[in-house]
């Protein structure tokens, strides 16, 4: 299809309008004065008039057209230029297409977000869902989904203690890649030779971390160890080095590491993380059927979840996550609805419901059978309908781009056991500190509200640039945090 744009420079903001009703494909783009003369197209044309400007947009989809129009202001912000391209494109979408997206025109990954930006402005928690059903027409079962998060939210975002901080260590490592993988994430067996010298430059950044905190005062709230894998190495150093810096002295909310396949996890590693302080370890099965595992390229099995689940509690962990994906290609509502049966039956403290990513599927999967939109859907129905009634509460949520369903991915946990560091990231209301390649360091404060620092996604590029891109990484942390020294 053919993004057609005349008298504007929206593009982007269209192709993540259309995106909601052509999640995989690829588009084309046109600045002509006039739409294609041949194919399907999105058009959005802006020209003046002599009292104001006229927008004129149209679709074009299997043959058939649709039109509409306004007369705007001479001169309006970009983002009410947007609103007006989706409000008058959008009903044209759900009529030649007969989809009508979940959460409706919004196409930001935050929707809890704007829900509770809506609700301040607004002072009216009831406006604020109107205005989600109305006038962006999210339906209502999502509209409820967002407010009963926006619900559960409030008491973690209160009780963060004034400005703390989180600590994000990123380990772009695991044992080998799952087809299905989106992240900056390298095989040991190929990428291995990295690891010594990761080491090397992990303990400086931390070293280099930890005196900003101390220097500045800083309260840690939370740490996170992501990936990547992180069990996909010795993490006994890493932890020791963390302890030391973030751990001790620190009124520590929660300490989670996710330990992710449960190839990595080891009775001597889920040990040592009791010993460094750790407190909730996330064990991701991803499915319970074995042979939607090995589509994926997941070299273990649904036991050896089971299993890694139970070693778990066995050495004394009571907050254990498990991260699943609706979407998996060769998996079907059936196995689904088994894989959710089965976790809720192993009583994990939290279940986080992922949409594969479409546009990995693509590239990985061109010749398996993907479940459709529609049973996507049902699956996510599914866990959400099983999981409350097990006593598991929705509490995070954010959406992708290239969503199978264009839905969503959504924590759940019992009451309790919500991940303090999921509420805060995603809510951008407290700083977080990034330590290794791919993390990403954001700072609450300054002119824009909150200030992201550049990061280096790749290993290798961290480690070639390590020096330089320390000292670059101090110099904005010190003007970012109170002054340069
Ligand atoms: S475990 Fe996660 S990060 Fe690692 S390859 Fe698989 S999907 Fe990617």
């Amino acid at each position: 299809m053919v993004i057609h744009t005349y008298g504007h420079g929206r593009t982007y903001e269209m192709e993540a309008l259309l995106k909601l009703f052509r999640p995989a494909e690829k588009f084309t783009f046109s600045t002509e004065p006039e739409p294609p003369a041949e194919g399907e197209y999105f058009s959005a044309v802006l020209l003046p008039e002599t009292d104001g400007q006229r927008l004129s947009c149209a679709v074009k989809i299997g043959g058939e057209s649709r039109s509409s129009g306004k007369i705007l202001l001479a001169d309006i912000p970009n983002n009410i230029l947007d609103r007006e391209i989706s409000g008058l494109s959008y009903p044209l979408f759900c009529e030649l297409t007969d989809i009508q997206p979940a959460w409706g025109m919004l196409t930001g990954i935050r929707p809890v977000n704007l829900l509770r930006k809506f609700s301040e402005r607004t002072g009216s928690i009831e406006q604020a869902k109107d205005d989600f059903r109305n006038i962006w027409r999210v339906t209502e079962e999502k509209t409820q989904l967002a407010a009963e998060i926006l619900e559960v939210q409030q008491p973690i975002l209160n009780a963060a203690p004034k400005d703390s901080v989180a600590i994000y260590v990123s380990i772009p490592f695991c044992p080998t890649r799952c087809k299905y993988c989106s992240f900056v994430s390298n095989s040991v067996s190929q990428m291995g030779r990295l690891v010594d010298d990761y080491y090397v430059c992990l303990a400086k950044e931390i070293g280099l971390v930890g005196r900003i905190v101390e220097e500045y005062g800083l309260t840690v709230d939370s740490i996170y160890i992501g990936g990547g894998t992180p069990t996909a190495i010795d993490l006994y150093q890493p932890l020791d080095w963390l302890h030391a810096n973030f751990v001790c002295g620190q009124p520590l909310r929660e300490y989670t590491i996710e330990a992710g396949r449960p190839d990595t996890i080891t009775r001597e590693s889920i040990g040592f993380f009791r010993q460094f302080g750790v407190t909730r370890i996330s064990v991701n099965p991803q499915s319970f059927q074995d042979d939607v595992l090995k589509a994926a390229g997941r070299p273990h099995t649904a036991q050896d979840a089971v299993d890694k689940f139970y070693l778990a509690r066995e050495l004394g962990f009571d907050n254990i996550n498990m991260d699943f994906i609706a979407g998996l290609p060769a998996d079907t509502v059936e196995g689904f609805r088994e894989s959710i049966d089965r976790a809720v039956g192993l009583d994990p403290e939290s279940i986080t419901v992922h949409c594969l990513s479409l546009k990995k599927a693509a590239d990985f999967y061109q010749s398996l059978s993907m479940p459709d939109a529609e049973a996507v859907a049902e699956m996510v129905d599914y866990a959400q309908k099983t999981l409350t009634a097990a006593g598991y509460r929705p509490y995070y949520l954010y959406r992708q781009k290239n969503m199978a369903a264009n839905l969503e991915n959504v924590g759940y946990a019992k009451p309790g056991f919500e991940s303090a560091y999921n509420v805060m990231m995603m809510d951008d209301s407290q700083t977080i500190l990034g330590i290794g390649a791919g993390a990403s360091t954001k700072v609450l404060g300054g002119r824009r509200g909150i200030e992201r620092l550049t990061e280096c996604k790749y290993p290798y590029d961290y480690l070639a640039r390590f020096d330089e891109l320390m000292q670059e990484k101090e110099r904005q942390l010190r003007a970012l945090l109170g002054g340069a020294q």
